[in-house]
């Protein structure tokens, strides 16, 4: 009998566009043959192949909500010395095709069917963003809040979509002009009130993501409430 298909096989997509979000991250726009079909939330695993054979694959979260199309976004935000993350910046154009795996994760997903307060640092904020554009294209808006934190008004991705009554953004280093919030780490006062039945979903680095849950359950969220997508170094 023949082997089944592998459920999550490798495909190729193309670069179909390339836009700066900051001045160190980039969104690549990515087309397929075939719809994908992902949730909110999920991500997927990029592979890159030397001439010599030498691969080597790191995960990105899909920025774009589910849609049914067969196009989906990536947002990088790059590394210093990074192997993967400098190639997607430096050496990818459009035109170029990628090896591409997913969508993975069933966990730090949001389906549109209950409250949702999202919480991101930096980079973090990219499959957040997905679940607040699934939002607004399903008109959901007031099931979800959308807190993100930066250093400065340069490192905020989807400047131009992030203002919103959903969304709130803090500046832990350098304030834009007219912000009163003294410049510094998040706190529980920046964190929008937290429904009963909401899921909160917290994604940044490694430290940034420990720092909000000690301070979620330390004022008292429960810890089965919370959903933590750490984008720490994987070793993929
Ligand atoms: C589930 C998941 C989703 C992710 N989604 C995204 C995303 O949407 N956008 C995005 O830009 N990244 C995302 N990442 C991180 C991404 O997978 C890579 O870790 C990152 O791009 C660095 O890869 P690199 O090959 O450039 O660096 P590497 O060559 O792996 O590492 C270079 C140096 O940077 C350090 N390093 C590696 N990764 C990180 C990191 N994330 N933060 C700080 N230092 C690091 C390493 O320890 C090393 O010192 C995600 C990670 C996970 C696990």
């Amino acid at each position: 009998m023949a082997d089944a298909a592998p459920r999550n096989p490798w495909k190729t997509a193309t670069v179909v566009g390339i836009r700066p979000e900051t001045p160190r991250a980039k969104t690549l726009r990515l087309k397929f043959e075939q719809p994908v079909e992902h949730m909110a939330g999920q991500y997927f695993i990029v592979r890159l192949t030397a001439p010599d054979g030498y691969t080597a694959q790191r995960s990105y979260s899909c920025a774009s909500p589910p849609d049914g199309s067969n196009e989906l976004e990536l947002t990088i935000e790059l590394l210093d010395g990074g192997e993967v993350s400098t190639y997607l910046h430096n050496v990818v154009e459009a035109g170029d095709e990628l090896d591409v795996r997913g969508p993975i994760g069933l966990w730090f997903v949001w389906n549109g069917d209950h409250p949702a307060c999202m919480i991101g640092g930096g980079s973090g904020v990219v499959p957040l963003m997905a679940m607040l554009r699934y939002a607004r294209t399903t008109g959901k808006s007031d099931l979800v809040r959308l807190l993100v934190s930066v250093r400065s008004p340069a490192d905020l991705y989807y400047a131009d979509e992030l203002p919103g009554p959903e969304t709130t953004v803090i500046y832990t280093r350098q304030n834009p002009p007219g912000v009163n919030r003294a410049s510094g780490r998040l706190r529980m006062t920046d964190v929008p009130e937290v429904a009963d039945d909401a899921t909160v979903y917290v994604c940044g680095s490694p430290d940034f993501c420990d720092s909000v849950t000690d301070l979620l359950i330390g004022n008292g969220v429960l810890a089965e409430r919370i959903r933590v997508e750490r984008f720490g170094p994987t070793g993929d």
